[in-house]
């Protein structure tokens, strides 16, 4: 049979990141984005081999885009295309692993909503418009949620009554689980471990972030929860505050469910204590000039992600190694070496080359010769639901 062709499908509420993968080949044959979709500034952008290009959307939004991609997938390829892979935020606790869509998928991920309001209802968008164009094709969905269906009840229940589990489903789910289950292969690989008998702690560090407890291959533990807002501090996100602030700003400023949910999505992490802004370079080099706020929110940004990296230990049997993925955790050394500092009980320390090396794509092992293993390893999601689409068509 020859190497099969797998288009992945990355929908967001105006933009889709999309990859062109082979299952013989470790680059993507294409893939780029297209963004300000519905919005009179639309454009795609793409990149194939050497060669990059953008075209005007002209105001088209998610189906216009897709059918323009659908000519470049054309010219790519040198055989046909022989599945659509499609990320999903949320997939409740119906979905454990990746699986073929068909309508009643559909309605599945539909019901799902309320749990993910601003992603599930943009997935589904990208899914029926790429339905449409290409009706014949196996389409398969791939959930951020569904590596984390393995943790035990320990871990993803809330101290609530049971009722809100039972009828609302009120519960801990966590994301990035394509990202940590990936990170976590490439881990055992590089380190020479078989998955199924390795443990590893997982930190994503972007704009949104969170840590992952991976024991023998599964999830056990990870600090995202009912919503991407649990945990970590993130570039707009708070992650973990006391939930008593909630009632104590309605009763003290009057503010409603609204504003506070917008206030700790989109005006704190990073942002919020730095003053200044959401994006870590800016904050580094914000830093090296003096600038207190972004001292203050780079110092609590990483103890709270040492905190967490330590809580996550009492996932695992045995600990083989931390890995450092996302924009923030492939490319800051700062970060890297100011969150190992806090974990200095677990024995852990870096090599200062080896933590400056790993930058832009350059990932390996950054830890002290002596101590536990600490791994740079850039993620990949495309690759990851590339894969898991070709698990669903075995
Ligand atoms: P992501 O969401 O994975 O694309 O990650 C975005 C985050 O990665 C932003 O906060 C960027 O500032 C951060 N980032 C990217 N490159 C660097 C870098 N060279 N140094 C520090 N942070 C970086």
């Amino acid at each position: 049979m020859p190497a099969r062709n797998i288009l992945v499908i990355n929908c967001g509420s105006s933009s889709i990141k999309f990859a062109l993968a082979n299952e013989e080949r470790s680059d993507f044959l294409l893939h780029g984005l297209a963004e300000r979709l519905g919005s009179p500034e639309a454009v795609l952008h793409w990149q194939r081999g050497e060669q990059s290009d953008s075209q005007d959307l002209a105001g088209g939004a998610h189906e216009a885009a897709l059918a323009r991609l659908l000519p470049l997938v054309e010219q790519t390829l040198e055989g046909p295309l022989h599945a659509i892979g499609h990320r999903v935020v949320h997939g409740g606790e119906r979905f454990t692993q990746a699986c073929r869509i068909d309508a009643e998928v559909r309605q599945a991920i539909r019901a799902t909503a309320p749990l993910a309001p601003l992603h599930n209802p943009a997935n589904l968008l990208g899914i029926e418009a790429a339905m449409a164009l290409y009706p014949q094709l196996p389409h398969i969905a791939v959930f951020d949620t569904a590596f984390h269906q393995s943790l035990p009840p320990r871990a993803y229940r809330y101290a609530v009554p049971d009722a809100l589990y039972r009828e609302q489903h009120v519960r801990r789910y966590g994301f990035h689980g394509t990202s940590h289950r990936y990170v976590s292969h490439q881990a055992a690989e590089m380190s020479g471990l078989a998955v199924g008998d390795s443990n590893w702690l997982s930190a994503h560090l972007g704009n949104g972030s969170s840590t992952c407890a991976i024991a023998n291959g599964q999830s056990r533990d990870t600090s995202m929860g009912l919503t991407p807002l649990e945990g970590l501090v993130m570039g707009t996100r708070s992650g973990d505050v006391d939930p008593n602030l909630h009632s104590h700003l309605a009763r003290t400023l009057g503010w409603s469910l609204e504003k506070i949910d917008h206030m700790l999505n989109n005006d704190s992490g990073l942002l919020g204590l730095s003053g200044l802004s959401n994006d870590m370079r800016t904050l580094e080099q914000a830093r090296e000039q003096g600038h207190a706020g972004a001292a203050l929110a780079i110092e609590v940004f990483c103890y709270r992600l040492a905190k967490s990296l330590a809580a996550m230990t009492c996932a695992l049997p045995r600990l083989d190694g931390i890995i450092f993925t996302g924009g923030i955790g492939e490319n800051s050394p700062l970060v890297r070496n100011l969150t190992v500092q806090h974990l200095h009980v677990l024995d852990l320390q870096l090599d200062g080359a080896a933590n400056a090396r790993c930058v832009r794509g350059v990932g390996g092992p950054i830890h002290a010769a002596g101590h536990p293993r600490v791994l740079v390893i850039p993620t990949n999601e495309e690759r990851q639901i590339a894969l898991d689409t070709l698990a669903v068509l075995d």
